[in-house]
């Protein structure tokens, strides 16, 4: 791209009085509908553009974006791997998407047969007996999980006001748990990111509500004293949440409810390929065993001989954490992909998800070493190497840099156990020449760091914007043009 060919104006900048696009008479606008305290005294100040300066305009708008139809994504933690085409076919069927969410049940057999489907599809893979589609997002599916346990010991008849959680759990848990008026005790984990039992049993007893485990946890690692935290936690009388959002890396393989686990959430924008959205329409079911289900938002689905019934409990239900169904465009997209895996792919998705972060791992050692000793699950930790830090070069230069080599930059500083973290997460949908790429470039932003280190410092070089003041950026938003 030459540097004549990049205009970085707005569209109002480059407004030209006059200028506009075809224009047809709209016969729905008609003024007399508007009252006229309420039309507008001058027109709005809307930038004038040809039909063809707009396209322009916003196509290449588009193409400075980083996306994972046309980049590589690495973000550790976010699964951004690909969402099959056919999934959105699925769910644009008119029998689906026209559906009214007031529909009785007998207009909407299929749809409620989709919903009992899955479910009982979901309670397989994760060992667990009931579930609810309802949460937005896994965060919205924690809170629902806490809502569940304080509902389930509110009918025991139990005052527990804690919630523990490691210090290696993701931000959600501990934000959930005090937004749900817990207490939250934090744990030190091992350097590892695993939980010592030992340490676990001073911090639990008659208070405790929830543990809320990360599997795998942020590190990356397995948590393998699982059962033996499981067995502590019930003994202490509570109850054991997963934090299932990378169960990329179990889905198949292992199923949580055998590991002594209560509850859990799964992330369809993770797990079962839906779309990522900036919180937007997503699912974040809660999974659990049948001493909590009774508490499970209403409605569920219930089959009763050949026929599928709205189900809306005994009382005992929390009530509604999402209207209807939840977003039930998103729950077609999930049953979409699942149906067109058999089990034994599902064991082979989370085997490619490990493989894949522990080939990157392994090309990168001499470079960026990894945090852990031992092999990871989906997602690697690394950290810049001795070389590079003793030149004063960051984590946050790397990430920059791999931006003007055309790669979305992994996460960074998180986990927050980890010092100056770089956590990748291939996902099981790369290739391994698009793998290779992101080695070579991973390599070369060292190579070129170690050269010139200044240089690396004031990457990005070919982005429209260079380094954010991002804490300003978040405080004070510029959105004034
Ligand atoms: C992504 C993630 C969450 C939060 O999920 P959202 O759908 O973004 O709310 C919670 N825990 C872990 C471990 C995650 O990776």
């Amino acid at each position: 791209m030459s540097c004549a060919s990049v205009d970085n104006r707005l569209s109002i900048e480059k407004s030209d009085a006059g200028r506009r696009g075809l224009c047809c008479k709209n016969p729905l606008r008609a003024k007399a509908n508007v009252p006229a305290n309420l039309r507008r005294k001058s027109p709005p100040r809307l930038p004038e553009l040809s039909e063809f300066d707009v396209v322009r305009h916003f196509t290449r708008l588009s193409r400075l974006n980083f996306s994972v139809d046309t980049h590589f994504y690495p973000l550790g933690s976010c699964t951004m791997k690909y969402n099959p085409r056919f999934n959105e076919e699925a769910a644009a069927l008119e029998g689906f998407a026209a559906l009214h969410p007031l529909a009785h049940d007998n207009c909407a057999q299929g749809t409620l047969e989709l919903i009992h489907d899955l479910s009982a599809r979901l309670c397989e893979l994760c060992g667990l007996d009931a579930i609810t589609l309802q949460p937005a997002a896994g965060a919205h599916g924690e809170f629902t999980g806490l809502l569940l346990a304080k509902a389930y010991f509110e009918a025991k008849g139990e005052t527990r006001t804690e919630i523990v959680c490691p210090d290696s759990a993701h931000g959600t848990n501990p934000a959930t748990a005090s937004m749900m008026g817990f207490n939250t005790v934090n744990i030190a984990s091992q350097p590892d990111g695993r939980l010592n039992v030992e340490e676990l049993k001073k911090h639990i007893g008659p208070k405790t509500a929830v543990l809320m485990l990360t599997v795998p946890n942020t590190v990356g690692i397995f948590e393998s004293n699982i059962e033996a935290i499981a067995k502590a936690v019930h003994e202490a009388g509570a109850l054991l949440y997963m934090d299932g959002a990378n169960f990329n890396a179990l889905i198949g393989m292992v199923k949580p409810g055998d590991l002594g686990v209560d509850m859990m959430h799964l992330n369809f924008h993770k797990t079962f390929s839906t779309p990522h959205g900036g919180g937007g329409p997503g699912a974040g079911a809660i999974v659990c065993r049948k001493h909590l289900a009774p508490f499970l938002p209403v409605p569920l689905v219930q089959k009763d001989g050949g026929k599928y019934l709205s189900d809306f409990g005994d009382g005992r239900s929390i009530g509604k954490v999402k209207a209807f169904f939840g977003n039930t465009g998103v729950l077609v997209k999930a049953y979409a992909y699942m149906l067109a895996h058999s089990a034994k792919e599902f064991g082979e998705i989370a085997v490619c998800s490990i493989i894949n972060a522990n080939y990157v791992a392994a090309l990168l050692k001499d470079m960026y070493p990894s945090y852990s000793k031992e092999y990871c699950m989906h997602e690697c930790v690394l950290t810049p190497g001795p070389d590079m830090l003793a030149k004063g070069l960051k984590t946050l230069d790397v990430a920059k840099g791999l931006l003007d080599l055309g790669f979305h930059a992994p996460t960074i500083y998180f986990p927050l156990i980890v010092h100056e973290a770089i956590m990748i997460e291939p996902t099981e949908t790369e290739s391994r020449e698009t793998l290779d790429e992101f080695v070579a470039a991973m390599k070369a932003v060292h190579d070129e760091g170690i050269a010139d280190p200044q240089k690396l410092k004031d990457a990005p070089h070919t982005m429209p914007v260079k380094r954010l003041d991002e804490v300003q950026a978040a405080r004070q938003p510029n959105l004034h043009w």
